[in-house]
């Protein structure tokens, strides 16, 4: 299997900073060589012409393939744009330059020695040596390194894409599970006979106090003036606070994609049905703002999430349409909007929750290609995949606790 492992990066700062800088400028190069024959000539450069192009252009201390790949970069983010541009006619081909860029290293770029990765730079550079953990000791084949920054935690990362060797397990039954995912409760998960109920409080209760807290950050700094010490020093506090944030969030959504995946093992299931683009689906889309504020749950995350683990117990995932799922009464099949978290139809006086109508519906949808033709599981389960208790618990200090008294 294909996997990515994240490890710290030990090179000097400058280093990195050098490094991406220069896939920054390959990147920028392309792009600008690119518009600049479009607003000229009218022409839509291919890549290979575009590549061409900027190749004169560079000559930078990197592989040749890490060059290729910050040129196909931008080929890759024009071809983004066009599929979004289906579904989002606003949505705009990229046109920012870019001072800084993940600096990726092909497999051609890498090799494996006691232990190490050596990364080249071209023939005439200094190569990078970077010391593996144990985990990455038996690999298969390493595929691809990345010089990753993460902006919140303002540090690098190397991202290391490997091939396991590990084959993924072969599912142990041929059931269905559907998943819907929600706005005050992540996710529903379930079959035509048992639906479970995956919760996270916690959530909610993480993204209100960092939006409380962030505010009154941004508060304290609007008082200061920019550059001085103090402003400085808030600044980082702003984004430490972001980075811890993002590190339980990411916990989170981690969890919650491990408990899905875990009821389908459970279920038996060879198939997760998930449902595809809510917002656009359904004609309520909120915008990105309103979304953030009821929940703040990725839900693009959470699928991918799933994809990465289900693949790993043999499980496929497939993406249903969600429309009307959310409206289509389960016991008649009639349409109607629910208001709160109880579906109550007016035809037919049937009730139930929200979301389990929602999961039934998409795997409705999934088998017979319409909402509405599997009646609501008859039982209901719960699960809290986040333990709160052990995120409160005093942090591990590696020190043993005074006992003496
Ligand atoms: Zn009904």
């Amino acid at each position: 299997m294909i996997r990515t492992h994240i490890i710290p990066c030990k090179l000097k700062r400058e280093d990195a900073d050098a490094l991406n800088l220069e896939s920054g400028r390959i990147y920028t190069g392309v792009l600008v060589a690119h518009w600049r024959v479009v607003r000229k000539k009218q022409i839509w450069l291919a890549e290979k012409s575009g590549t061409r192009i900027s190749d004169s252009l560079v000559e930078a201390p990197l592989h040749a393939h890490t060059i290729d790949a910050a040129q196909q970069g931008f080929y890759k983010a024009c071809a983004t744009a066009k599929t979004l541009k289906r579904v989002d006619p606003g949505a705009r081909y990229p046109h920012w330059t870019k001072k800084f860029r993940t600096t990726v290293w092909k497999n051609t770029a890498i090799k494996f020695k006691q232990g190490e990765l050596e990364l080249s730079n071209g023939a005439h550079n200094p190569k990078i040596a970077i010391t593996l953990p144990v985990e990455l000791l038996g690999v298969l084949r390493f595929l691809e390194v990345r010089l990753v920054y993460d902006k919140k935690a303002r540090h690098y990362q190397w991202h290391i894409v490997v091939e396991n060797g590990i084959q993924p397990k072969i599912a142990a039954g041929n059931n269905v599970v559907s998943v819907d995912l929600g706005e005050i409760h992540p996710a529903v998960v379930g079959d035509e006979n048992e639906s479970t109920l995956i919760l996270c409080r916690e959530r909610r209760h993480e993204a209100q106090g960092h939006a409380k807290r962030l505010a009154k950050i941004t508060q304290a700094l609007s008082r200061k003036t920019k550059g001085s010490r103090r402003h400085k020093r808030l600044i980082r506090a702003k984004s430490r606070m972001k980075a811890q944030h993002k590190r339980v969030t990411h916990d989170m959504e981690h969890k919650v994609s491990r408990a899905i995946v875990n009821v389908a093992v459970e279920r038996q299931a060879n198939t997760i049905a998930m449902g595809n683009i809510k917002e656009i689906a359904d004609g309520v889309a909120l915008g990105k703002k309103t979304n953030q504020k009821i929940s703040g749950w990725n839900h693009g995350k959470i699928r991918k999430l799933v994809e990465y683990k289900a693949e790993a117990e043999g499980i496929a995932v497939v993406l249903v349409n969600e429309a009307y799922t959310s409206q289509t009464c389960p016991n008649c099949g009639s349409r109607h909007k629910p208001k709160g978290r109880v579906y109550r139809c007016p035809s037919c006086r049937f009730q139930g929750h929200r979301d389990t109508v929602g999961q039934v519906n998409i795997l409705s949808a999934f088998k017979f290609g319409a909402a509405g033709k599997i009646p609501v599981p008859q039982t209901t389960k719960h699960r809290l995949p986040f333990d709160i208790r052990l995120k409160r618990r005093r942090p591990d200090t590696g020190q043993s606790q005074d006992c003496s008294s």
